[in-house]
């Protein structure tokens, strides 16, 4: 959450080259640099008082190669972009459930997303960067060239450069799949969640699930009399075959009496942006993350009671199904804090005006607070919303790591504005 910001000067880069100068401008002024992707960081990393916000949103270009299955992605491109020239050959990978989303800090964060329990994380689809450091040199990072940063770039934030362009792995998706939500009555959160945890560790790779207790959006797929009325909903993608999905989820049609069933054959390229006209710009939004072992019936019972308890319509509780090819990948392996939780918890709130704010941060907090005896004290740094969170989100080990490879790009701490891992010498 964060106001309104007057950056003193705003470059808006059309490629690598005014990327190096921009930087070196800030340097030599010593202005606080932000760097913008897609410009969805909750806390407010892309912008800064009295700084230069390196914006990157005119580098959206993506150029597909389908015999190779990769995506060469601009560092300001946003997740509908990729999807737009992806879907043309059918392919894609592990993107945002809101299509406006960067690609940028998305993947650097991490990247939850339909396709992750399938393909892995957004970061473990990156498969090369090329980077401005902060010495402003342009490097590549792959596996065969500065490996070291490519482990920190998956999962480590924007801390060690600004990633100028992407090359992204892409898998055979769609254009159909199995996908979309089914809506419940809010009392049926408990019975929701439960089966969610009995169903989701026998759950096949090809699908990935969030339970979602909110409150009914006024869109016209939902029955009028409750629009605006507590909702718990079931949400889901299948990434095999269409007409395999129903099977994995028939349970989910028998836990309660949906108020509405949207799941089933859907375009790809729908469910990527079904949710997008519930993230206007513009809006003030909060979230807090934690990761969980399990979801014991006191965690569930106490979800479902600060759901009832929601300051607005705009306030949240996702909890992600993790595991499957998030799980495979070794801890260690990429800078993505933790692999073996199966489950994230996340409080996400959006909301209008500035007099909700404390009521929304301090809902979320409670949140994350009811979970705490089931955290396992690590957090996704993309659903952090407070500045200073990085050394508890990655833990010791992998904060060291990450420490050792500031210190080697980014000794100064040019690149701050972030779930910062501040260099020794800072
Ligand atoms: C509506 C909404 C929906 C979301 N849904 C999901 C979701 O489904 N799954 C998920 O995992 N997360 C989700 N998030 C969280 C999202 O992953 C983070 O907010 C992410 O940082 C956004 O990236 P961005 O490029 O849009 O943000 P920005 O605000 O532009 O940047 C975020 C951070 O990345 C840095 N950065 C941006 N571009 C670059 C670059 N090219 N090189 C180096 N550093 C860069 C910035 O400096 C900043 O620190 C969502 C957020 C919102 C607001």
């Amino acid at each position: 959450m964060f106001d309104d910001r007057r950056p003193a000067l705003i470059v808006r880069c059309a490629g690598a080259a005014d990327v190096i100068a921009a930087l070196g401008f800030a340097r030599s002024k010593d202005l606080p640099v932000a760097v913008r992707g897609g410009g969805h960081s909750v806390a407010g990393f892309s912008t800064a008082d009295d700084g230069i916000v390196i914006d990157l949103s005119p580098m959206n270009g993506v150029r597909v190669d389908p015999d190779k299955q990769r995506a060469y992605v601009g560092g300001g491109a946003v997740w509908a972009d990729v999807d737009h020239e992806a879907q043309a050959h059918g392919l894609a990978t592990t993107g945002g459930l809101v299509s406006s989303t960067g690609v940028a800090g998305f993947t650097l964060g991490g990247g939850i997303g339909w396709l992750m329990r399938k393909y892995g994380l957004a970061c473990d689809n990156l498969v090369s960067a090329d980077v401005v450091t902060a010495d402003g040199r342009l490097v590549r990072a792959s596996a065969d060239r500065n490996a070291d940063l490519l482990w920190g770039l998956r999962g480590g934030g924007g801390n060690f450069g600004v990633v100028t362009q992407f090359e992204l792995a892409l898998h055979r998706v769609g254009p159909m799949v199995y996908a979309g939500p089914i809506f419940y009555p809010g009392d049926a959160a408990v019975p929701l969640l439960r089966l969610f945890r009995e169903w989701a560790p026998e759950a096949p790779d090809d699908l990935t699930a969030i339970v979602n207790l909110t409150t009914a959006p006024p869109l016209p797929v939902i029955p009028e009399e409750w629009h605006g009325r507590k909702v718990a909903a079931f949400l889901a993608l299948s990434a095999g075959p269409v007409e395999d999905g129903e099977q994995h989820v028939r349970a989910f049609r028998e836990v309660a009496e949906p108020i509405a069933d949207l799941l089933g054959p859907m375009p790809y390229s729908v469910i990527q942006s079904l949710i997008d006209p519930l993230w206007p710009k513009g809006i003030r939004a909060y979230f807090k993350a934690t990761n969980v072992s399990r979801l014991d019936d006191t965690l569930i019972e106490s979800l479902a009671e600060l759901h009832a308890a929601v300051p607005s319509p705009g306030a949240e509780i996702h909890v992600h199904q993790m595991g499957g090819a998030i799980a495979r990948v070794p801890e260690g392996a990429t800078a993505f804090a933790e692999r073996s939780m199966p489950y994230v918890i996340n409080a996400v709130t959006g909301w209008a005006d500035a007099g909700g704010d404390d009521a929304h941060t301090a809902w979320a907090r409670s949140v994350v607070a009811a979970a705490a005896d089931a955290s396992t004290g690590r957090a996704y740094v993309n659903f952090l919303g407070d500045p200073g969170a990085a050394r508890s989100a990655y833990g010791p080990e992998t904060y060291s790591r990450l420490v050792a490879l500031k210190n080697e790009y980014d000794p100064t701490n040019v690149f701050r504005l972030n779930q910062n891992i501040a260099p020794d010498a800072a």
